[in-house]
């Protein structure tokens, strides 16, 4: 499968790894939005957030206690947002499910421009 986020899993394209466990990867984003952009992905290819069913939703879970934890190490204790982008009118681009981890900033709230 043609997927850019399995080749990052599979180590065939390098990343900045921030996690890793079982079921969970998470590294740096390359066009980072905010002083900390981090992006948590399943290990296991699920196409985005419109895929996820009873048998594959467990590791939604997993990547939220993922970002708990890096949260708690990178003492984001004044907050941190987390995005997932689905479709075309959400700007998805990478069609491997993915978590956006932003913080280090104050940020704002507007459909059309996060931050
Ligand atoms: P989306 O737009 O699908 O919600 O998010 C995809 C994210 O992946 C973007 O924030 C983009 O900067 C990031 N990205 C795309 N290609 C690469 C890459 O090769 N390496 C890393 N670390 N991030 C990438
Ligand atoms: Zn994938």
């Amino acid at each position: 499968m043609d997927c850019l986020f399995c080749k990052i899993i599979a180590g065939e394209i390098p990343s900045t790894k921030v996690y890793e466990d079982e079921y969970v990867y998470a590294f740096k984003d390359i066009s980072p939005i905010a002083p900390l952009h981090y992006l948590f992905i399943p290990k296991q290819h699920i196409s985005g957030a419109s895929a996820i069913t009873e048998e594959n939703a467990d590791v939604v879970g997993k990547i939220f206690m993922a970002i708990a934890k890096v949260a708690a190490q990178e003492k984001l204790e004044s907050g941190f947002r987390v995005i997932t982008n689905c479709g075309d009118d959400a700007g998805q681009t990478v069609h491997h499910l993915h978590f956006h981890l932003i913080a280090g900033q104050k940020m704002g709230w507007s459909a059309d421009q996060g931050v």
